[in-house]
């Protein structure tokens, strides 16, 4: 492989190639392509939990149960550890076991608090005719709260349902969801490209789930707005802190 003469001026990252070069710097390439698949795109999808709202849906369904504490330990050790993502939301579940009235109440008494600028950047994807829709590992009661506030129909929400018995009681959940599985986020956005023929499809998420969403996924946008996540800000191509930074995008043009 030949060599390239890369000089660097002030900054590492800001990396001039040589003029004998055929390449263009890569990141700054990729990073306009993604925002043109982003002007152009069929779809968008949002991850829920700290991207649309600021909370985990799962913490605080936990902290409404009484099990904040044991909850939040066993999503700290899950995130480190090698546990598949049925195996600790089985865990954690189990744990909290949520009666059906215990979720209606957190949604009336604690609802979700949704992420400043994502009303303005929903209502302006959908008169762009573009669809939106939510994907999410949480529960699809709660985030079916979210999508009536942000006009998005129910039939645009992927997320994982509780079981109850007849009673109430929790009585497990839906296995057979995709978004109960590791890879879930990727095999929901397969799905949609191949029942809608989308051609371009954008994930904007908070985590390492979302990004491995891409792809399929043809651009991945890593939301840090409520909490950051090394890895995603590290390895993300598109970083955003605030979603005015999107609607901006759109504007512009
Ligand atoms: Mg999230």
């Amino acid at each position: 492989m030949a060599q390239e003469t890369v000089h660097y001026s002030h900054s590492e990252k800001d990396f001039i190639l040589s003029p004998h070069s055929k390449k263009a710097p890569k990141r700054m390439a990729s990073l306009m392509e993604m925002k043109e698949i982003f002007r152009s795109a069929d779809a968008v999808c949002f991850d829920v939990d700290s991207t649309v709202i600021r909370e985990e849906g799962i913490d605080e369904l936990a902290k409404f149960c009484g099990v904040g504490d044991a909850v939040a330990e066993m999503t700290r050790r899950a995130m480190g550890g090698t546990v598949t993502f049925k195996a600790a939301l089985t865990a954690r579940l189990g744990l909290i076991r949520p009666s059906y009235e215990q979720v209606q109440k957190l949604i009336s008494d604690n609802p979700p608090q949704l992420t400043p600028g994502i009303r303005e950047l929903v209502s302006r994807l959908h008169q762009r005719g573009v669809q939106v829709f939510l994907v999410s590992g949480g529960f699809q009661s709660i985030v079916e709260h979210v999508a009536l506030q942000l006009n998005i129909p129910t039939a645009n929400v992927f997320a994982n349902r509780l079981k109850f018995y007849f009673n109430g009681e929790y009585a497990g959940f839906d296995e057979t969801q995709p978004t109960a599985e590791s890879g879930g986020k990727g095999k929901v956005i397969s799905h949609l490209k191949e029942q809608f023929h989308f051609k371009k499809v954008v994930m904007i998420g908070d985590g390492a789930t979302d990004m491995e969403a891409c792809p399929p996924g043809d651009c991945f946008i890593g939301f840090g707005g409520n909490v950051v996540r090394k890895q995603v800000k590290e390895k993300a191509k598109w970083y955003i802190t605030h979603f005015d930074e999107l609607l901006k995008e759109l504007e512009e043009r």
